[in-house]
């Protein structure tokens, strides 16, 4: 839940500190106000530039949405809503624009030069050559419930009934991605959907779709800079923090502090025996045991089958031991099924003679060997400790694995 929260914290202070900018416009110039009409462009522009930089088909395509949603608003939406086409636009957005992100949400990410890229591509084509052939007029006729597409259904809201409900199915589906991935692309969606449901909703205001479709710009480019810094900072394969983040985290080590290495034992003879691709997901496996660490320590990956633990605070290295045995022991008695494919029998016959008998999955476990070290007299430097930790993880091997040993 933490981590939704820091995804989403400076999505919302942009999208509020747009809000309260909306409210001041006053403040600028008269004849300068216009210019902020153009500033959508520049910016939705720079994130599909950046998008596709990063190959992020949807970031590229949600600043792709908005820009031609701003650019309706612009050509076809400066009229009073009374009038056929206006009010035929307006409507058209109103559930295009929550139908369209909640899709981008719904699709798995697969770069800007895929199959993907190419049916949204054409997706959105068709949709803005709708806008701009379909007859308006077919929405002036009675057909049966007609009231769910009136704007005004109620006293205030200017939204339809069903562009409410789309937006708020829009919302929670998105919103519920956003907690079953943590993704920053889902984060941004969120608050770009309040965005744009607000810019419809309060659609008189002047300036509204101006200054938050700019807010759409900078949630999806502070989104892709979150990735960039993933990219930077985490290992791929574990989510874990990486050796980077680690030498960084070194750097700035000060006050007391614990460094534990791990390793895995006979890792070597596990990826021969069992295969690669299993020694990956087994990795994995060991590296979110390490990732749950308690007493506040932070895990990375720091090689290889090598793991970091550092502990800052006031702790000494016995009570952190406690904390590193819970990790060694949780490893220990993971059971990881095999899949099929690598338990798979090697020879053909052992295969004929295993037929017919129940298939019963096949649980292996590893373990981890742990060294201990911290801040003293003795050892100042970090790289000292980080030494001294290492050394005691080679007793560790020694004593026969499995096990834990303080410098
Ligand atoms: P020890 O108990 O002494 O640590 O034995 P070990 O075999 O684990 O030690 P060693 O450091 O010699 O071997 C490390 C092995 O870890 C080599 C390589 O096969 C495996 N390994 C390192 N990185 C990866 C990885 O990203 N994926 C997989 N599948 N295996 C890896
Ligand atoms: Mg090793
Ligand atoms: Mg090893």
């Amino acid at each position: 839940m933490l981590s939704i929260f820091w995804r989403l914290l400076i999505p919302v202070l942009l999208l509020v500190l747009s809000l309260y900018s909306v409210f001041e416009i006053g403040r600028i110039q008269p004849q300068y106000q216009p210019l902020l009409t153009y500033l959508p462009y520049p910016l939705l522009l720079l994130a599909m530039l950046l998008a596709q930089q990063f190959n992020r088909l949807r970031v590229f395509a949600a600043a792709g949405l908005f820009m031609l949603a701003f650019i309706t608003v612009q050509l076809g939406l400066q009229q009073p809503l009374s009038e056929p086409r206006p009010f035929f636009l307006y409507t058209a957005l109103s559930l295009l624009l929550p139908l369209n992100v909640m899709l981008l949400a719904l699709m798995p990410e697969r770069g800007i030069w895929s199959r993907y890229g190419f049916v949204l591509l054409l997706c959105l084509l068709a949709q803005a050559l709708g806008l701009s052939v379909w007859p308006e007029a077919l929405l002036q006729q009675p057909f049966p419930y007609r009231y769910l597409f009136d704007s005004h259904p109620a006293q205030g809201y200017l939204l339809s009934y069903a562009a409410n409900l789309l937006f708020a199915l829009a919302l929670l589906i998105t919103a519920g991605l956003l907690v079953l991935r943590k993704g920053e692309t889902e984060a941004a969606l969120v608050v770009c959907l309040v965005a744009v449901y607000l810019t419809l909703q309060l659609f008189s205001v002047a300036y509204i779709s101006a200054i938050l479709f700019s807010c759409c710009a900078l949630c999806l480019m502070y989104c892709l800079f979150r990735n960039s810094h993933d990219m930077a900072f985490r290992d791929d394969l574990t989510g874990l923090r990486n050796r980077r983040a680690f030498n960084e985290k070194l750097r700035s080590l000060a006050g007391h502090y614990v460094i534990a290495t791990m390793d895995i034992d006979h890792f070597k003879k596990f990826n021969d025996r069992y295969g690669h691709e299993v020694g990956d997901d087994v990795l994995r496996l060991v590296a979110a045991q390490i990732g749950k660490v308690a007493g506040g320590g932070v895990a990375y990956r720091y090689g290889g089958e090598e793991f970091c633990v550092v502990f800052t605070g006031r702790q000494s290295a016995d009570a952190c031991t406690v904390f590193l045995e819970q990790v060694r022991v949780a490893v220990a008695s993971y059971g990881i099924s095999l899949r099929n494919q690598a338990s798979r029998p090697p020879s053909q016959k052992q295969g004929q003679s295993q037929r017919g008998a129940a298939v019963k999955a096949k649980t292996v476990s590893v373990t981890i060997s742990v060294g201990v070290a911290e801040r003293g007299v003795e050892l100042r430097k970090a790289e000292q400790v980080l030494k001294a930790s290492d050394q005691a993880l080679y007793k560790a091997k020694k004593q026969g694995r499995n096990c834990l040993v303080l410098a």
